[in-house]
């Protein structure tokens, strides 16, 4: 209800609806919203930020098909412009809750949708090294972005955390920025392509092998940090600008459990071979339902889901 001069709870207004709604705007969403529309559902994608999920902080794909090399941030703002001749996408607009019934119920920070299906395409978040200082430092030398913030390190003494693509990827990048870079990693083997491990040899990137971050010395800045051998014990301070910390990655799942969706232990989304969930039109694709967490994989799964969605609504002649 609305009284004059207040203004209504925006829970209530009903912005839309729709066949389906697309829950985030990465490679995924976009990419089943692109399918769901052009196989004739009435959809809408909703995103609490900008167009892109993580891929926006990739200094560079190198295995995207098409796009020998692309920055992460240019690919996204290609698929963003590609999906938007088909379907509308609602930035800013964080969905808050999800509701299931007749027709489920979504609700942002800005009102109401009610749909007939769901596609959760809600991606993934940095996992966070939870050691002292992190938490503080962040912002103030911690970065979890080294695309977004590598260029005011330039000169510097940066470590990056982590022995995956995305650790060995930032490496790189912020090598080229010109910052004097060393990965810390707590194993002696990396889990990185082969082909990102041979650059970071080629550029003579020095590793800390079985070393970890301890602690992360707070102060106004990061000056060091605090690092154990785990083969000797023995700690060591490192003079540092900067901690960038990339050790994988943690699914926003928050939305799926309150569907109810089946997860695995990791709170990853579980889906079948056609990403459908184990709630009748909910489906799930892209980094929240794992798997190889390629942005391959994560468009492939937007198609998927946005096709088996159409079979579900539609209940087409070839299905029946
Ligand atoms: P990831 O593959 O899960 O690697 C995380 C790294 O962080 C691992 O080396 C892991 O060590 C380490 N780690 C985890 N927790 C830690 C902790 N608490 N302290 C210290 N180290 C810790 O994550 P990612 O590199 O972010 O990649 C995520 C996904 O995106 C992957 O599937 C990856 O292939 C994909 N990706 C692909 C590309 C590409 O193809 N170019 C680029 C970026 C990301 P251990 O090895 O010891 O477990």
């Amino acid at each position: 209800m609305t009284i004059e001069g207040i203004a209504a709870d925006p829970a209530e207004a009903l912005l839309g609806d729709y066949d389906v709604v697309i829950l985030g705007a990465g490679p995924a969403g976009l990419s089943a919203g692109i399918y769901a529309s052009r196989a004739g559902l009435d959809c809408v994608i909703l995103e609490k930020g900008i167009p892109g999920g993580q891929v926006l902080t990739s200094p560079t794909i190198e295995n995207y098909p098409g796009f020998p090399e692309i920055a992460g941030m240019k690919l996204m703002e290609n698929m963003a412009e590609h999906a938007k001749m088909y379907v509308d996408i609602r930035e800013g607009e964080e969905v808050l809750r999800v509701r299931g019934g007749d027709k489920f119920e979504v609700i942002t920070t800005s009102g109401r949708y009610t749909s007939r299906a769901l596609i959760l395409a809600t991606g993934s978040y940095h996992r966070k090294l939870d050691v002292a200082g992190e938490e503080g430092m962040t912002g103030k030398g911690v970065s979890y972005c080294a695309t977004c913030d590598g260029f005011f390190y330039k000169g510097k003494e940066v470590i990056v955390v982590g022995g995956g693509n995305t650790a060995l990827t930032d490496a790189l990048h912020l090598w080229s920025l010109g910052c004097k870079v060393t990965i810390v990693h707590r194993r002696n083997q990396l889990r990185a392509d082969k082909h990102l491990q041979d650059s970071v040899v080629q550029h003579k990137i020095p590793i800390l092998w079985d070393t970890v971050v301890e602690e992360i010395i707070e102060g106004n800045e990061v000056t060091a940090v605090r690092l154990r051998d785990l083969k000797t014990g023995k700690v060591h301070t490192k003079p540092v600008s900067g901690v960038f910390v990339a050790v994988g990655e943690v699914p926003s799942s928050q939305l799926a459990a309150e569907l109810g969706l089946d997860m695995d232990p990791g709170g990853f989304v579980t889906v079948d071979r056609s990403f459908r969930t184990n709630v009748a039109f909910v489906y799930a694709a892209g980094d929240v339902s794992g798997g190889i967490r390629q942005i391959v994989a994560a468009v492939h799964g937007g198609a998927a889901a946005a096709l088996s969605c159409f079979e579900d609504l539609m209940n087409p002649y070839y299905r029946r």
